[in-house]
């Protein structure tokens, strides 16, 4: 692919979010939560997993912790005892515990609500942090580049980053600022039923025509088309 103009990378990103409301007009996440702080614990506990499996764990969880000051007070061995068929367990419950702690010692116990507090609590990083800013409160600041976020946005070229969290910079460079809401939720949903880790659908995908790894990604996140020998 010749080089490519950053106003023509802009267009097609912009492009690429034109079609991904199409195809995702009214996506929601499935993560069931009642405020900022079940939001907070409810995105800590999905590192790595589905928000099917966080919802079967956090019923019981916030019956009996369902605020920061009981969450605080927990013993970190019963939280595991309560989240242990979870991946990564025993960290998510220590952050669950810590969190609620830095809350109350920090923030009165109520969970802030910038960028540059949330990600003082422990567990908590940009991604967490744009997806509670972007959920309980209504704040668009960034854009929650996980696993998926970063493959597709990898295999359309958008970015070029060896982890997610440097893609996230370029990828809010190269899309406008009023684009920013919804990539996270939609982007999960293409890269769950199309653009897969192993084996993207390219054959039945929106994106074909806008994709430099269509039917050459291998994968790998970064997977870039092959070259082929003369
Ligand atoms: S064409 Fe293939 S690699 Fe590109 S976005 Fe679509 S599914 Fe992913």
């Amino acid at each position: 692919m010749p080089r490519e103009s950053k106003r023509a990378k802009r267009e097609r990103g912009v492009e690429v979010c034109r079609r991904m409301g199409e195809l995702y007009p009214d996506v929601e996440s499935a993560l069931s939560f009642d405020g900022p702080f079940t939001l907070v614990i409810c995105v800590l506990l999905s590192a790595q997993t589905t928000d099917v499996a966080v919802n079967k764990v956090t019923p019981e969880l916030f019956r009996r912790w369902p605020t920061p000051q009981a969450m605080a007070a927990a013993e970190v061995l019963e939280v595991e005892d309560v989240i242990h068929s979870l991946g990564f367990y025993h960290t998510k419950a220590r952050h669950c515990v810590e969190c609620a702690q830095a809350i109350i010692a920090s923030f009165g116990g109520e969970v802030p609500g910038t960028m540059e507090e949330l990600v003082t609590l422990p567990g908590v990083g940009r991604k967490t942090a744009n997806i509670v800013l972007n959920k309980a409160f209504g704040v668009v600041d960034g854009i929650a580049v996980d696993t998926h976020v970063y493959r597709i946005a990898s295999r359309l070229r958008l970015v070029d980053a060896p982890t997610p969290a440097q893609a996230e910079p370029q990828l809010l460079d190269v899309l406008p600022r009023e684009l920013w809401g919804p990539v996270n939720e939609q982007w999960i949903h293409f890269g769950r039923e199309t653009c897969t880790s192993q084996r993207p659908k390219c054959d039945a995908c929106a994106l074909v025509d806008l994709c430099p790894s269509a039917f050459k990604a291998n994968g790998k996140p970064n997977a870039r088309p092959r070259r082929r020998s003369s």
